[in-house]
């Protein structure tokens, strides 16, 4: 039996950084993948789902550019081509995982992993062993178990549909959902969301997610909130026959779940080895990422903290440096920041208001609406809104929030600033880059 410092099971973000920089500080490191090198980032999520925004945003970007004098005829929107062209970029990058791992002496095995016991793993038909694991299994899609569930998708399916379907539903008011409706309303299918709570986006700031739920809404989705889906039947033309809760019938192609994603230990056979789950069926770990049995080790959306790649990342490094690298380091969770892609994006850093005020009492909001330069001389009626979320008594910026054109683009230097603990007076004192959207959050001038 082949043995070594380090089995990583799962090949997605947080394992194949943790594979690659323990490999890099000299352990002999083997991972095992039962999909494809990449993980749900890179194959069938945030990468593929960027791509589709953009194909969305075209449209509306066809039809503004006439303001500036463009005269276009579009004649139309070819999924497949787009389809086509994503899975080529994605095969791409498959082999550039596969590629690093490899440059970095680690070597790649193909197979879901199982414990046999605490040190030995079952890839396949081969058994191989360890002084350390590392399980990076990520999550899986969360479809409830309504009748005719069957016959809808998760996001794991809608990036290889075959056509595109004409009129969907889709289910849940997280990032994926409103991603998604915005992509289908974008490419000019027939689009609903059906929300169970009654603004989306729960646990963002409230105002940014009231913005977004107006916006979403004057661009021609159908948002339905407090309302759910209680069955599906196929119809004999092959359609959805969708029921709401408040007795609604609606018939469409295509029903989207994303309703959250559930961490992924089902076949990890983890009771061989003695690892403990939390209550939502995450593997437990402390802060740094090490589980109940000592030399077994967690990261990633499996252990069900910061469900994002760049913390998975983050994790894997921290792992790496410290168990094999001789530099112990943890993770830092705190001011992550993070972008919805919805149309318009949302970006945020730090607390929500309602956070704030519970942690600090006493804090001041600056907020600001308006028509970016770019649509006052279209008809576009989409508003952009800021907010800035301060400490009253150290003046510190806690949160920064954002819901507009490059709102993700803009976010990411705003939380350089707030995680080098920048001061409202920091923000007041930079000097704007005129004229621009970002600009605003120099120029803030009056608390609400
Ligand atoms: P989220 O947890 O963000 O949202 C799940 C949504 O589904 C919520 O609105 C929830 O409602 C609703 N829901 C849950 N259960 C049910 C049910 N039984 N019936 C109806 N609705 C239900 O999950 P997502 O699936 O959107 O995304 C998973 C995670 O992946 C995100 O939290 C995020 O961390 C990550 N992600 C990040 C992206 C990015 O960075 N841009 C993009 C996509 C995903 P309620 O609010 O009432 O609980």
């Amino acid at each position: 039996m082949q043995h070594y410092d380090l089995i990583v099971i799962g090949g997605g973000s947080g394992g194949v950084r943790a594979a690659r920089i323990s490999a890099g500080h000299g352990a002999k490191v083997a991972i095992c993948e039962e999909f494809r090198y990449g993980g749900t980032c890179v194959i069938r999520g945030c990468v593929p789902k960027k791509m589709m925004v953009y194909a969305a945003h075209y449209h509306e970007d066809f039809h503004d550019s006439q303001f500036y004098g463009w005269d276009v005829s579009v004649n139309g929107f070819d999924w497949s081509t787009l389809i086509r062209n994503k899975d080529t970029e994605i095969d791409r990058l498959n082999g550039i995982y596969e590629n690093l791992l490899k440059n970095a002496g680690v070597e790649i095995l193909h197979g879901s992993g199982q414990f046999i016991d605490a040190n030995t793993i079952q890839v396949g038909e081969q058994e191989i062993s360890a002084d350390k694991i590392l399980i990076a299994t990520g999550g899986t899609p969360f479809m409830p178990a309504i009748p005719g569930i069957e016959y809808a998708i998760s996001s794991n399916e809608i990036f290889h549909l075959e056509q595109q379907p004409m009129s969907a539903i889709v289910v849940g008011g997280g990032y994926i959902a409103v991603e998604f409706a915005g992509i289908l309303n974008g490419m000019n299918s027939d689009t609903h969301l059906i929300y169970r709570g009654e603004q989306i986006l729960r646990g963002f700031d409230d105002e940014v997610a009231k913005h977004l739920q107006e916006e979403i809404v004057k661009k021609g989705i159908d948002l339905r909130t407090d309302t759910n889906v209680t069955a599906i039947e196929l119809t004999s033309e092959g359609r959805r026959k969708v029921t709401l809760t408040d007795g609604t019938l609606l018939e469409v192609d295509c029903v989207l779940f994303a309703t959250g994603r559930a961490p992924n230990t089902g076949d990890l056979n983890l009771g061989a080895a003695g690892v403990e789950l939390g209550a939502k069926g995450e593997i437990r770990v402390n802060k740094e990422s090490q589980t109940n049995i000592e030399h077994i080790f967690a990261v990633g959306d499996v252990t069900d903290r910061i469900a994002l790649t760049p913390v998975a990342t983050m994790e894997g490094h921290a792992f790496a440096d410290t168990v094999f690298g001789n530099k112990p380091r943890l993770a830092d969770h705190s001011n992550v920041p993070s972008a919805v892609f919805s149309q318009p994006p949302v970006g945020s850093v730090g607390l929500s208001e309602s956070e704030a005020r519970n942690h600090y009492g006493e804090v001041d909001t600056y907020t600001s609406s308006f028509r970016v330069l770019k649509h006052t001389i279209t008809d576009n009626t989409e508003r952009t809104m800021m907010k800035l979320v301060v400490d009253a008594t150290s003046n510190k910026v806690v949160g920064a929030h954002m819901v507009g054109p490059d709102a993700a683009e803009i976010m990411q230097g705003i939380a350089i600033a707030i995680k080098a603990g920048a001061t409202k007076a920091d923000f007041d004192a930079t000097v704007g880059i005129h004229p621009s959207t970002a600009e605003e959050f120099c120029t803030m001038r009056n608390k609400d």
